[in-house]
């Protein structure tokens, strides 16, 4: 088969979370299954310099955009592992500091950029030698390709165009513009609808991919089940009831050749399951590494998070500060909120020698810390799928979350089933149950063979790549059939 998948951020060559992780590794697993995919993308500041072997396509993108042109050129990378990248390349959207927003603030033509991003993307589908069977979009920024696709086989000559396949990373982010906006989709007004691309008057990105693909995924089933619902819907539970049959959800893999113990270069030893002792020296290692006192029986707990509302900082700030008092470490590497940053640094303050709190984004210090940590929290109000819970079941760092969305299909607590707990969790959202499961977790802590148990339990979890795109497979081959009746 061959699928076209489109995506804002692509790992590893940018990314802002773990869509860019989604991306890079689907692409690299559906063709290690024996399938042709390639992966398009925008061209961002500083690439071509990272990865020197680009070649320039002849190609020339020249597509309307409102009452303008906007011209684009195109370059392509081949990786070792047999995937194609596309980078469309307009340096007046995409040569700049950020991807999204710089600072605290959002790029004013968000809209604009991704609208030509995603005509780009119907171009290639269109006009490619290689056509593809499926195109396989990624949240909003590409929201509108379903809807341009479709206008192009209606009223453009198209005749048999690709399936389309939407996946929902995270339903908060939508890709709401101002109605204006929409003159720049150059798509007919009865696109623009209560059951299409319109929301309260705006524009609505993702509402348009939900309503016009050909299917929907997300990344976990629970997650599938609760964007129904108006309580975690964001508003688009309607919308997607109506499309429910056409909604699927697919827990996303680890890529356990980035993510492996036994095999991190970032790491000062390697351990696995059969031998833990590198976890001690990485425990040690990162205590120093942070300034916290070097001590083995101190439990060390970690998070590695965006901080945003989603991930339930007000919570974990809560129970910190109540947890803290006891003989334990915490270990923080995030960045987000002006305010939430300020928590952290506050806290930091008040429990010294205690609490390290690292602000920015550091690839490296992620894997240290999910190697050297005892536990890993991860509080979220509500989470797609989450994966750090699962890199820290790998490495032996014990998950505490809260039961929601992905969190909840990928860690087992000991209620659940007691031989094969690999985590706990708990399910109010407050800082009153948060700090109970940290309770939990100095219990088990202090007993060294339980805690050898959860550890073996954790990092025999296997969320390898095979399950979930033999799960893509299976919808794309759906989109397929339903796409010809
Ligand atoms: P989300 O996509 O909602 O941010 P996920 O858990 O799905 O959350 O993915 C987050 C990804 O981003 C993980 O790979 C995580 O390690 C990484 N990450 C988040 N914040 C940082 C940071 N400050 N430094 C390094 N990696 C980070």
């Amino acid at each position: 088969m061959k699928i076209l998948l489109a995506s804002s951020e692509v790992y590893p060559f940018s990314k802002t979370g773990g869509l860019a992780d989604m991306v890079g590794a689907l692409g690299v697993a559906l063709v290690n299954a024996g399938h042709e995919a390639r992966i398009v993308t925008p061209l961002y500041r500083g690439l071509r310099d990272k990865f020197p072997h680009m070649t320039l396509v002849n190609w020339h993108f020249d597509l309307p955009l409102g009452e303008r042109h906007v011209k684009a050129e195109l370059w392509e990378l081949d990786l070792d592992s047999g995937l194609k990248i596309y980078f469309v390349d307009q340096a007046a959207y995409f040569d700049r500091a950020g991807i999204y927003q710089e600072g605290q603030f959002s790029y004013a033509d968000n809209a604009e950029r991704y609208i030509f991003f995603s005509k780009c993307v119907v171009n290639l589908a269109r006009y490619l030698a290689w056509k593809a069977d499926v195109v396989h979009l990624h949240d909003w920024q590409v929201g509108l390709v379903p809807a341009l696709i479709r206008h192009e086989h209606t009223s453009a000559g198209w005749g048999k165009p690709p399936a389309t396949c939407v996946t929902i990373h995270n339903l908060a982010y939508q890709g709401i513009f101002p109605a204006e906006a929409y003159a720049l989709t150059n798509l007919p007004k009865h696109f623009f609808h209560t059951e299409g691309a319109e929301y309260f008057g705006m524009l609505n990105c993702l509402k348009a991919g939900i309503a016009f693909a050909d299917v929907i995924t997300t990344v976990s089933p629970r997650y599938a089940r609760e964007i129904t619902t108006e309580e975690l819907g964001c508003g688009l539970d309607g919308v997607l009831r109506r499309r429910r049959e056409h909604l699927v959800g697919i827990l996303n893999g680890v890529d356990y050749q980035e993510w492996n113990p036994a095999k991190d270069s970032y790491l000062s030893a390697p351990f696995s399951q059969s031998k833990l002792t590198g976890k001690k020296k990485n425990k040690a290692a990162l205590q120093q590494s942070v300034a916290l006192p070097v001590a083995e029986k101190i439990p060390l707990y970690g998070t590695i998070s965006r901080l945003a509302e989603q991930k339930g900082v007000d919570i974990q700030l809560a129970a910190l500060a109540e947890m803290l008092n006891a003989d334990i470490q915490f270990v923080l590497l995030g960045s987000g909120s002006a305010e939430y940053e300020l928590g952290y640094r506050e806290l930091a303050r008040r429990f010294p020698g205690k609490i390290a709190v690292q602000l920015g984004y550091n690839e490296a210090l992620a894997h240290q810390i999910e190697a050297g940590c005892d536990f890993f929290l991860m509080p979220s109000r509500f989470e797609p799928c989450g994966l750090n819970q699962m890199y820290s079941l790998r490495y032996g760092t014990i998950p505490i979350v809260r039961a929601t969305g992905g969190l909840d299909d990928s860690v087992i607590d000991y209620a659940e089933q007691t031989d094969e707990a690999n985590g706990i969790k708990f399910y109010e959202y407050t800082s009153r149950a948060l700090a109970k499961a940290i309770r939990k977790s100095l219990a088990i802590y202090q007993q060294p063979d339980l805690l050898r148990q959860y550890r073996r339990n954790a990092m025999k979890a296997d969320f390898s790549w095979h399950r979930t795109v033999e799960e893509y497979l299976t919808v794309y081959c759906r989109t397929l059939k339903s796409s010809e009746t």
